[in-house]
């Protein structure tokens, strides 16, 4: 079995320091105690912040916590307070947080804090680079560490990394606001694997990445860098035995009996959640406070147990938090409460499992409103707890956990009638009805427990480099790149067919812009003196072409083979090829221009090409399944083809190709040694016409009917530079 690296902000132990002495103490959260059994069963090792500023610690206090953190399988990794407030405080939790669960109006935006966010993220990287074996897989977790998995992928590029976000991804709208947004994205993109806990999550990523990066998703799959990246949906679970099993504990048993009795025969509501404000606890409050105002059949026949537990209490917002939720409790209590009942009992705490356990089995009602929320794992815990009594679960459409758990009763978290009358539901719905969606509910949580979620994604992760490999199944290994020097060496009549953009050079985001540089000339004119025949097979323009290949005596094919210029010889073209239609088609491409901003018109002697490189992806994908059918429609009974091409969609003289072209050339002679390369769609007219020894070269990891995928341009530029024999 391969060993895991699992990588957090925090570690699953915590280090503090009291009265000079180390005590270590489990964290709490959802994360390190639910995977808390999955990491043990695993040969694994667990990298984060022990929770201790580094500072804090002695020499002999830091040999004292690696063996126990070692025996623990956890490797520190040591922050200053400094870098743990402008890190963690600062950009994690007044930028990204904020910003991830939609309050743009409370981001800062500060150059420092992001400064560090990426120092720590770096210390991370180190920390891990320190132990890494070939073969460990890499999972990272969360908003903290966003830009680890590129710095590791930089150091390590074969490593298996997988990444998973435990908060929502926002919709781009948001996303967009930030300034570090595309390193951010290129950040997360290092991972083979990113997971999120809701589709709707993804959606929002791939149309990041499309948006922002220009990278286009097929599947929930990108392509970045050369590297296949592959987003997936993981909803978290709960170690769901655990809870279900609380009334067999007898200690939990005895704290449910004490808080029946406390509360009597009235009916008990509990809401639980980190004092944040993303939780959506005033407005529950003002919605508990309705209620109380619409039933007064419900006066002292009901109390809420109001859990916070106190949360980045050195952030402003939340100190804020604290103040207003403080002030409407104490109001609420004062207007509706008598001498013996309060309608609200407050905790401000964190509560062990046993009593936060208690308190899921012995209330009626749990009422889980977050404004947004990632998944909460709250609302499943309190479902589980339910195994074998009576409870109903009132649940914000805005959770992870409203996708999965639709036989609660969802709630929009805004409204406060909503809430309101969902209480009032919840505390009169007959017996059956609670079991039978509470049944429901505990079937789909049973099934997919956090070991089932750790599992389903180490399996994917795993299975990512077999997706990968099977890429490489057609890729170019470095035997392939050797037989084709020799052969080309030991060979006398040889022939290059080239593409050009995209395969001599890159792709910019202005056709004119994508001119040949000194390089590329440099080796093509080392192997044409080397007495090899090169053609390039272009859909660009004569003009074009000419001016790029001056300084070459090669055989040039313009737009698309309409044209053709033999060294030493003048251009000439098909003579029945028309351009009559143009004036015809020009306006119909004009209309869909107007209505595509960035979109725009390149004219050819044969042809007409629609780009739309600089447009709304979303826009021009819509755009161009149109115009082809307003094509199609106008072109049926004319000569002419439509042509997809890399965002162009062309219209030119139909049986006019890169085959056809390259089938003029083929014939002049018996060549010994053909190779062709070229990236794009209608470079497969050309790889579908070639003898079947030839080395056929399709640039980027997409499928093609070439017989090798290159990973890039660069890769073709340095076999090409490869050869000639250099000289000595
Ligand atoms: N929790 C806890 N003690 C408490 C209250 C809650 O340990 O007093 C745990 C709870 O069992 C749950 C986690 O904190 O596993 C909260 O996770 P959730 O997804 O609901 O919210 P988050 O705090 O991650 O935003």
């Amino acid at each position: 079995m391969r060993r895991l690296l699992i990588v957090s902000n925090r570690l699953p132990v915590t280090v503090d320091k009291k009265k000079q002495r180390l005590q270590f103490s489990k964290s709490s959260g959802g994360l390190a105690t639910g995977l808390d059994s999955f990491y043990r069963s695993y040969d694994c090792r667990w990298i984060g912040w022990p929770g201790i500023a580094k500072e804090k610690l002695t020499e002999a206090d830091n040999s004292k916590m690696s063996d126990y953190l070692s025996q623990n399988q956890c490797v520190p990794v040591m922050l200053q307070s400094s870098e743990v407030d402008h890190f963690y405080q600062g950009f994690s939790n007044k930028t990204i947080w904020p910003l991830f669960h939609y309050f743009p109006q409370i981001v800062t935006y500060e150059q420092i804090s992001w400064k560090y966010y990426s120092n720590v993220n770096r210390l991370f990287r180190d920390a891990i680079l320190k132990i890494y074996k070939t073969g460990d897989l890499i999972w990272i977790h969360d908003y903290h560490l966003m830009l680890l998995p590129e710095l590791i992928r930089d150091q390590l590029p074969d490593a298996s990394i997988g990444f998973f976000l435990h908060i929502p991804f926002p919709s781009m709208e948001l996303f967009r606001l930030l300034p570090w947004r595309k390193e951010l994205l290129s950040g997360l993109l290092g991972a083979d694997l990113i997971g999120f806990h809701t589709y709707e999550y993804i959606r929002h990523f791939l149309d990041c990445t499309r948006r922002l990066l220009g990278l286009e998703h097929i599947f929930n799959r990108v392509i970045h860098k050369c590297r296949l990246i592959h987003s997936d949906v993981f909803p978290m679970g709960i170690e769901y035995d655990r809870f279900a099993s609380v009334k067999s504990d007898p200690k939990i048993k005895i704290e449910i009996d004490e808080i029946r009795k406390n509360i009597g025969d009235r009916k008990l509501i509990l809401s639980v959640d980190r004092l944040d404000y993303t939780k959506g606890i005033v407005q529950r409050l003002e919605a508990y406070d309705m209620f109380l105002d619409a039933n007064p059949v419900f006066r002292e026949k009901v109390a809420m147990i109001l859990v916070e537990v106190p949360s980045r209490s050195a952030v402003d917002s939340y100190q804020l938090l604290k103040v207003k939720t403080d002030e409407m409790i104490g109001r609420i209590n004062g207007k509706h409460g008598t001498l013996g009942w309060a309608p609200i009992l407050n905790l401000y705490r964190s509560l062990p499992f046993h009593t936060l356990a208690a308190l899921y089995a012995a209330s009626d009602v749990a009422v889980i409103t977050p404004l947004r929320d990632g998944m909460n794992l709250v609302a499943k815990e309190y479902v589980a707890a339910k195994h074998d009594s009576e409870g109903v679960l009132i649940l914000s459409e805005l959770t992870g956990a409203a996708r999965e758990m639709g036989e609660a009763i969802i709630v929009n978290p805004n409204s406060i009638d909503d809430i309101a009358a969902a209480i009032k539901y919840a505390l009169t719905m007959d017996k059956e009805e609670k079991i039978t969606r509470l049944k429901k509910l505990q079937l789909r949580l049973r099934r997919y427990d956090i070991n089932k979620w750790a599992h389903d994604f180490i399996t994917k992760l795993t299975h990512m480099s077999e997706v990968y490999d099977q890429y490489k199944l057609n890729n170019f290994t470095d035997n392939v790149y050797d037989n084709i020097i020799s052969r080309y060496r030991n060979s006398s009549e040889r022939l290059l067919l080239l593409d050009y953009d995209g395969t001599l050079v890159p792709f910019q985001n202005k056709p004119e812009l994508a001119v040949i540089d000194n390089e590329i000339t440099r080796i093509l004119l080392s192997i044409q003196h080397n007495g090899t025949t090169i053609a390039i097979l272009s859909g660009r323009d004569r003009h074009f072409l000419e001016q790029q290949f001056r300084e070459l005596n090669v055989t040039l094919f313009a737009e698309h083979g309409a044209w053709v210029k033999y060294p030493d010889s003048q251009w000439h073209t098909f003579t029945n090829l028309r351009n009559d239609w143009k004036d015809d088609v020009r306006p119909i491409l004009d209309l869909y221009i107007d209505r595509t901003p960035g979109a725009f018109l390149e004219e050819k002697e044969y042809s007409l090409a629609w780009h739309y490189r600089n447009a709304d992806p979303e826009l021009a994908s819509l755009r161009v399944l149109e115009l082809k059918d307003a094509l199609f429609q106008m072109l049926s009974n004319r000569n002419l083809a439509v042509m997809d091409g890399n965002k162009v969609v062309e219209i030119k003289n139909a049986g006019i190709g890169k085959g056809h072209a390259a089938k003029a050339i083929l014939s002049k002679r018996k060549w010994d040694f053909i190779l062709a390369a070229g990236d794009d769609i209608t470079d497969e007219d050309l790889f579908s016409v070639l003898p079947s020894d030839t080395y056929s070269l399709k640039i980027g990891l997409r499928p093609s009917k070439a017989r090798f995928n290159l990973k890039s341009y660069q890769v073709l530029r340095s076999l090409l530079s490869d050869l000639q024999p250099r000289a000595i």
